[in-house]
């Protein structure tokens, strides 16, 4: 049996035992993530226009990049290319550690209400990008799915969870260059039901590419989305 297996048998409790809490960034005992640590974390100074990777004002889509087959706009919080929020996230992202969500969503938030978009976004509905289930069943939760239900909570909007399914077992992103990225994520989703008029904030941890976001959009599109936006606690 893998470490990770032994893991996720002992559970949370067991786990807080075997990795005494304490701050990833400043080593102070007791929380994930202190107030002080998130408060310092790295933000991401412009946010990024999700097709051209050059900065955009509020986020927004370039008029000259967007199409039916992108996101309209995204929305990050922090740099991934700071060494402490790429700590953050993988710990997030592989080490189980769910109490990270809550920071992260109220980072997110800030970020949203820095580009002064929150009233804009009272009448979307937060989807999480889906995992496919057999990486959720080695990973054993979806941390997109966490950060959506905070969001959903903290801003008193709308999550759909079974909206989306992911049904292609991609490779991992990271190693493929662009081109690649959106081939390999070719026919990955599919959707459950029907939409109509309706709009979306997409949720995940990290963007890089923006390859997902864009082609989750195109899907949502086609079924007639009215807009979609992609909102992350990292880019990069
Ligand atoms: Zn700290
Ligand atoms: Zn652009």
């Amino acid at each position: 049996m893998s470490l990770i297996e032994n893991f996720k048998k002992l559970g949370r409790g067991m786990l807080d035992l075997v990795f005494p809490v304490s701050c990833l960034v400043c080593g102070r005992d007791g929380t994930f993530l202190c107030a002080e640590s998130q408060g310092q974390l790295a933000r991401l100074e412009k946010q990024k226009c999700l097709v051209c990777q050059k900065p955009s004002p509020f986020g927004k889509t370039h008029p000259d990049c967007v199409s039916k087959n992108t996101v309209d706009g995204a929305i990050a919080a922090l740099t991934y290319k700071n060494r402490d929020v790429h700590n953050v996230i993988e710990v997030f992202k592989y080490k189980f550690v769910s109490d990270l969500a809550k920071p992260l969503a109220q980072l997110i938030i800030q970020a949203i209400q820095r580009q002064n978009l929150q009233e804009y976004f009272h009448d979307f509905v937060i989807i999480p990008v889906p995992l496919h289930p057999r990486r959720l069943n080695w990973r054993g939760f979806n941390q997109s799915k966490l950060l959506a239900s905070e969001l959903a909570l903290q801003l008193h909007l709308t999550v759909n969870y079974q909206l989306v399914n992911r049904i292609k077992f991609t490779k991992p992103q990271v190693k493929f260059n662009a081109e690649e990225r959106k081939k390999n994520l070719e026919n990955a989703f599919n959707l459950n039901s029907e939409i109509k008029n309706q709009k979306f904030l997409l949720v995940d941890d990290l963007v890089t590419s923006g390859a997902t976001a864009n082609e989750l959009a195109k899907l949502l599109k086609k079924s007639k989305a009215a807009e979609v936006w992609m909102i992350s606690a990292a880019h990069g």
